[in-house]
């Protein structure tokens, strides 16, 4: 396994306030809930939860599929817990959030894959708390449209999915996906007209510039709206090396270029990820701009 190139100075985060921390992960402990930003090794995880907030992940903390990026296990996972839903609900009414985003692992073992119990979550978000955004960031679900129908039925807000890389690299960063699949995921959602459409990919994988440009314009002919852009951290030797940290400046150099590609709204840095201030995005997403400022984080 080859050795990452050493750690840049700019990819160095402030530690976040500890009492809210604290209190995010009591309540997510009450409730027995997992989150991705502890399942992936999130470095955003300070900052986030010293706001107040966490992405859920739902249908378990096993998944179906090995991707060489990821950090979540891969295994056998258990039955969905039928009460998971209203905890998802209650937990983010203890924590007060305006803006609840929502994961899952990939589960190819249900029929399904999961649609009617993210419907089931959305369902359940709604009821408690009727004001707040909410926001899914869904696996392919094989390409079964009508798990995604499904979803949009339930009426996220922001409907997300990640194609995560572009698509030459798919069969070694991500086995048992299909680029096309997922992009025909993405174009389904956005044709339903009900939930603005997100995807992110990460940069540091090998990829080209040539193929960054090809998965935005592909992403742009989707009908994805929000796109984000981040740099891919290794979570351990065992998982994927990094070829490259991509400096902030050629962020933001993808950040501009995503200017007039028919993007609502991108974000692009190195610690940028789908879920990264979620909730900004979506308040923003009216608006034909594009986040560079990342960095202030
Ligand atoms: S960026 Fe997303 S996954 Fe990472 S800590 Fe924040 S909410 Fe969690």
């Amino acid at each position: 396994m080859s050795r990452d190139p050493r750690l840049p100075a700019w990819l160095t985060k402030p530690l976040g306030d500890p009492a809210s921390i604290s209190e995010v992960r009591a309540v997510l402990a009450a409730h027995r809930l997992n989150t991705v930003c502890d399942e992936a090794k999130c470095p955003n995880r300070a900052e986030c939860f010293g706001r107040g907030t966490a992405t859920f992940m739902i249908l378990g903390d096993r998944c179906t599929r090995n991707c060489g990026f990821c950090s979540v296990a891969s295994a056998t996972p258990a039955d969905p817990d039928p009460s998971e839903p209203d905890s998802v609900a209650a937990a983010a009414a203890d924590l007060g959030l305006e803006f609840v985003v929502v994961t899952s692992v990939t589960r190819d073992d249900l029929p399904d894959g999961g649609a009617s119990h993210f419907a089931r979550t959305v369902g359940a978000i709604r009821s408690a708390l009727p004001r707040a955004g909410v926001e899914v960031l869904v696996p392919d679900f094989g390409g079964d449209r009508r798990a995604v129908d499904t979803v949009l039925a339930a009426g996220p807000d922001v409907f997300g999915h990640n194609v995560e890389t572009v698509a030459r690299l798919y069969p070694v960063a991500r086995a048992g996906a299909d680029y096309r699949r997922s992009l025909d995921v993405l174009a389904h959602a956005a044709a339903s007209g009900s939930a603005r459409v997100k995807s992110a990919i990460m940069l540091g994988l090998g990829e080209t510039n040539t193929e960054i440009e090809t998965t935005l314009s592909d992403l742009a002919a989707a009908g994805v709206e929000i796109v984000y852009l981040g740099q891919y951290l290794r979570p351990s030797p065992s998982h994927l090396p990094v070829e490259r940290f991509v400096p902030p400046e050629e962020f933001e150099a993808w950040g501009s270029r995503c200017e007039g590609m028919g993007f609502a709204w991108a974000s692009a840095g190195p610690f940028v990820r789908s879920s990264y201030e979620a909730d900004r995005a979506f308040a923003r997403v009216g608006e034909r701009s594009v986040d560079r400022g990342e960095q202030r984080a």
